[in-house]
């Protein structure tokens, strides 16, 4: 019995069947009556068989209904109370459920997806889609140079860059450190690659103020795109090694998994070098 109202509670938080101040009343008083209506026909019965058996000493109440109605008004106030304050102990719980949930997949600097929250997200993507894989370029510079306070500042503002450029219909999530993901659902290769392109060169002319300097921030993409059969932790293995590729071959270039070998290729004949 206890493990099913234990059960019971916990669907009830889980399921967030309570939500409001409302609810919590709504609960009380529906409960309310059904407990106080099976008071009444408890303390009846047992009045009747106690009393006619002559058990414990107990007589048949004179005035029937007058025992029903101090009944009702004896059991519903205390049955209200107890149901109001079990209700409102779980929608107390339920609230902080949620927040702790919602907290567990949100990055707190930025405000983006975390890392959880965007797997979970690319898992339920059906259809092909491009996984993009951002990651500001010598970060660690600007926060040896202005400041760890300021490196965070540049986080905050690539972040909001790129919910612009992306969030409307693209989950956008901060990876970790100074690493970014988004995922597109463009059709065209050539389309997602220019948007993304697009934005690399929109952070490469935008100016920062750090400390009252300005300064320019650069990011690198890898970008590596699924036919549906793929996983996401294939894509962002792919994607981490078109980002590798495009830091080693000069940072602020934006590279897709198929052109990997190429610049590989025309670095050992020679041409752009690889460098870390
Ligand atoms: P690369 O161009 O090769 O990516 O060089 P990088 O300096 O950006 O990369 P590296 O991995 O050497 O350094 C990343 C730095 O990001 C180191 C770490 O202290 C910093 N970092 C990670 N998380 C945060 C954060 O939340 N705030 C700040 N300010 N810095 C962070
Ligand atoms: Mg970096
Ligand atoms: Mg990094």
């Amino acid at each position: 019995m206890i493990s099913r109202i234990r059960g019971w509670i916990v669907r009830r938080i889980a399921l967030g069947g309570f939500s409001k101040r409302r609810d919590v009343l709504y609960f009380a008083a529906s409960r309310t009556v059904w407990t106080t209506l099976a008071a009444v026909v408890l303390n009846f019965g047992v009045y009747q068989i106690f009393g006619r058996l002559g058990l414990f000493g107990v007589v048949v109440p004179p005035d029937p209904v007058a025992d029903t109605i101090v009944t009702g008004f004896v059991a519903g106030p205390i049955s209200f109370l107890a149901y109001y304050i079990v209700g409102a102990a779980i929608l107390d719980l339920a609230v902080s459920r949620n927040e702790y949930e919602r907290l567990s997949r949100v990055d707190p600097l930025t405000g983006l997806m975390n890392r959880r929250a965007f797997v979970d997200v690319v898992s339920t993507i059906k259809q092909s889609y491009v996984l993009a894989v951002f990651d500001i370029d010598r970060f660690k510079a600007i926060n040896d140079t202005y400041g760890h306070g300021a490196g965070d500042q540049v986080l905050i503002e690539v972040s909001h860059m790129l919910k612009d450029a992306f969030g409307s219909d693209n989950a956008v999530a901060r990876l970790g450190g100074e690493e970014f993901g988004v995922v597109l659902q463009h059709p065209s290769k050539e389309e997602t690659i220019a948007a993304i392109d697009r934005f690399r060169e929109a952070m490469a002319k935008r100016r920062f103020t750090v400390d009252g300097v300005e300064i320019t921030v650069t990011v690198s993409a890898g970008v590596s795109q699924g036919n549906g059969s793929f996983t996401y932790s294939m894509l962002l293995t792919s994607a981490d090694k078109a980002l590798y590729v495009a830091k080693a071959s000069g940072r602020n270039r934006v590279v897709h998994v198929d052109e990997i070998a190429q610049i590989v290729t025309r670095n050992e004949t020679g041409g752009d070098r690889i460098a870390s």
